[in-house]
């Protein structure tokens, strides 16, 4: 192996040192024990971990408190009042810096304002706002008043918002009067409405003012503009303390395996884990600018901006606009007007850069970058390497962190300071956690053999149930293994010689070619290396002969067309080289979209239906529906192209 080791640097500062994984196995529950005494309790637990009713295990029984108190009041009370929270950046070039005291403020006056509306503890509250400040304030103010909030990413269609917010059976629902999207704005109060309409349950719609849209649509009675509402409002909040397992959020998964899943999360053991591993992973420091780019919606964000960062005091960046937008150079503008030290960003967005060249990251100075992360999809080693040098000047570790909505925070993942980075692997275990990659029987398979990822032990951040359907919680993740009580994940992977982790995709993407199994990823990455290759996914069509027929969707750096039949022989030697002749792909299908869940991931399953003959699946999660109907008349001319020749 070559292996990108920490730069010494880096590792003489780094908040976790190398005896970390040791210290955690010698006890893993005291380990998570210790981090939870990193955190503000009113009231202390009696048991670190109850597993008495498992796969609902409990964490921290007996103990109480605050998750807004943790996230924000802390930090003003140790002096820190007037230290930046937010540098929100806003889409038509606005802005705003936000303090920890003026964050406390905002909460405090929405928490008495939830409270005046008749919000309970326990009552659910919808967010579909786009990256706003008033988001961050919405989410802590709901924990401060133990209502569960569910955050709807901003772009969705008034359907998925629907679905939703009656899954949900919200009180409340707080929306915008518009939006930006790529520099324009979109009215979308009328999306709100279309989407609360006769749901009985919705008493109230707050509205943030963004755009000034005029003419919004309004329900007297139940429509309320949130600046009117927070000015009568006192910025002085008693806040209660509720029990550790208290629910705390509802995230719903992105929906690329079928509809999406309402994942429910709690109070005192997620916010140990998104706490401590956003402190380890990110190296927290106080004088860092740390910005990571996902949608607040999307589970990364949660963790990683709404609740692990706010309980370290970090400062954060809060990015409203797409990356594109009004240039593609954007991010890298904003990492040197703001001095950003710690940048966490996906792979489908590093392969957008790669598209302009290292001349776009290079006309800016980056130099204040000092650490990068990746999350979403297992990061081509291409794209990695592209990252580490382009961006991260060959200096900053990149920590690529594997989890799920349903772990609430990173589970595989190097810790900066310690673990010898190999660009595509995840690495290892974080400390306190252990996961493996075993056969369909629970043995674990040989090394460079795929199986099935599982997690091996309770983990404080886990999902404890998913939102009122239980039985599908435990059947999709506990049944498999419910003799070992193993948490399965539904990704496939497999583990070196050295113990790292390579995950290969999810279960359900897995190929079988005549009866060899592939990873998608593997074999994207190896199409992705190709220069002319800017993105790609494969899939499994049906097939008589050998089961199935690897069928590339690619999006090229050129403009190369379906008739490029020499595109076609290159990429399919390109990949045999690569990975091998049986990996070669039987198709190439040159596109200019491919769809994509909000969070930037490839939805395969649509595009394998779609070679398959079945079509309808859900489409709901997706960013941009219309992309589905580009690659079906992309797959429609080649299927006529190559049913004549
Ligand atoms: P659904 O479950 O509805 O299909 P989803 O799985 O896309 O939605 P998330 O929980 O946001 O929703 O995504 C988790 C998945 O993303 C993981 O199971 C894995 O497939 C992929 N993933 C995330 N981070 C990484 C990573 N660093 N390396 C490899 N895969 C990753
Ligand atoms: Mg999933």
């Amino acid at each position: 192996m070559t292996g990108y080791p920490p730069p010494p640097e880096f590792a003489a500062r780094a908040n976790v040192g190398p005896d970390a994984h040791a210290h955690a196995e010698a006890d893993a529950f005291a380990f998570w024990a210790e981090q939870a005494g990193r955190l503000q309790w009113d009231t202390p637990w009696d048991t670190v971990f109850d597993d008495g009713e498992m796969p609902t295990a409990r964490w921290f029984t007996g103990g109480r408190l605050n998750v807004a108190v943790n996230c924000v009041d802390r930090h003003v009370t140790a002096g820190r009042g007037d230290d930046v929270a937010l540098h929100w950046v806003g889409e038509p070039g606005d802005g705003r810096t936000v303090t920890w005291a003026q964050l406390q403020d905002d909460v405090c006056r929405l928490a008495n304002a939830l409270t005046a509306l008749g919000i309970e503890a326990g009552d659910r509250v919808v967010l579909y706002l786009p990256v706003l400040v008033e988001t961050v304030v919405a989410t802590l103010a709901c924990a401060r008043i133990g209502a569960v909030v569910s955050l709807v990413f901003g772009g969705f269609s008034a359907d998925a918002l629907r679905f939703r917010v009656a899954d949900t059976g919200a009180k409340l629902l707080i929306a915008t009067d518009g939006q930006f999207r790529r520099g324009s704005a979109v009215a979308v109060k009328a999306t709100a409405d279309e989407a609360v309409a006769g749901l009985d349950h919705v008493e109230h719609v707050l509205v943030v003012r963004r755009t000034g849209e005029t003419d919004v649509p309004w329900t007297p009675g139940r429509d309320l503009w949130w600046h009117e509402l927070l000015a009568e409002q006192s910025p002085v909040h008693e806040p209660a303390s509720f029990d550790a397992e208290h629910p705390l959020f509802i995230v719903y998964t992105s929906g690329t395996t079928g509809r999406p899943k309402g994942l429910v999360h709690t109070s005192g053991g997620y916010l140990t884990q998104a706490s401590w591993t956003h402190w380890a992973l990110f190296d927290a420091k106080d004088d860092d600018v740390y910005w990571c780019q996902a949608d607040l919606a999307w589970v990364t964000a949660h963790t990683y901006v709404l609740y692990g960062p706010t309980s370290n005091g970090t400062t954060q960046v809060l990015y409203e606009g797409s990356p594109l937008t009004p240039h593609p150079g954007r991010h890298f503008e904003v990492i040197a007007g703001l001095g950003v030290t710690v940048y966490y960003t996906a792979p489908t967005l590093v392969r957008t850069f790669m598209k302009h060249g290292p001349e776009l990251p290079a006309g800016y100075d980056l130099s204040s970058l000092r650490l990068l992360g990746s999350v979403g999809e297992a990061i081509n080693p291409e794209a990695w390497r592209w990252l580490h040098e382009h961006v991260g000047g060959g200096r900053c570790p990149i920590v690529d962190t594997w989890w799920q909505s349903e772990t609430g925070a990173a589970v595989i993942a190097p810790l900066p300071g310690v673990t010898v980075l190999e660009p595509g692997s995840a690495t290892v275990p974080l400390p306190g956690l252990a996961a493996a990659v075993v056969d369909d029987a629970g043995r674990p398979t040989p090394p460079g053999v795929e199986g099935n990822l599982v997690i091996t032990r309770p983990w404080p951040a886990m999902a404890r149930t998913v939102w009122r359907d239980h039985a599908r919680f435990v059947a999709s993740y506990w049944a498999p293994y419910a003799e070992q009580g193993w948490y399965l994940a539904g990704d496939s992977a497999s583990v070196d010689e050295a113990g790292y982790v390579w995950i290969g995709g999810r279960i359900d993407d897995v190929l079988n070619v005549s009866g060899h199994r592939l990873s998608s990823i593997e074999l994207e990455s190896a199409l992705v290396s190709h220069p002319r290759v800017a993105e790609a996914a494969v899939v499994g069509a049906p097939d008589d002969v050998t089961g199935q027929r690897i069928v590339a969707f690619v999006i090229t750096r050129d403009d190369a067309g379906a008739d490029d039949t020499g595109l076609t022989e290159e990429l399919r030697a390109h990949v045999a080289r690569r990975v091998g002749a049986i990996a070669k792909p039987r198709e190439v299908v040159v596109v200019t979209d491919l769809p994509k869940t909000r969070s930037g991931k490839i939805m395969r399953r649509l595009m394998a239906d779609m070679t398959a003959g079945r079509g309808g699946g859900d489409t709901t999660s997706l960013t941009d529906p219309g992309s589905m109907t580009t690659v079906e008349r992309a797959w429609d001319a080649h299927a006529a192209l190559r049913d004549r020749t």
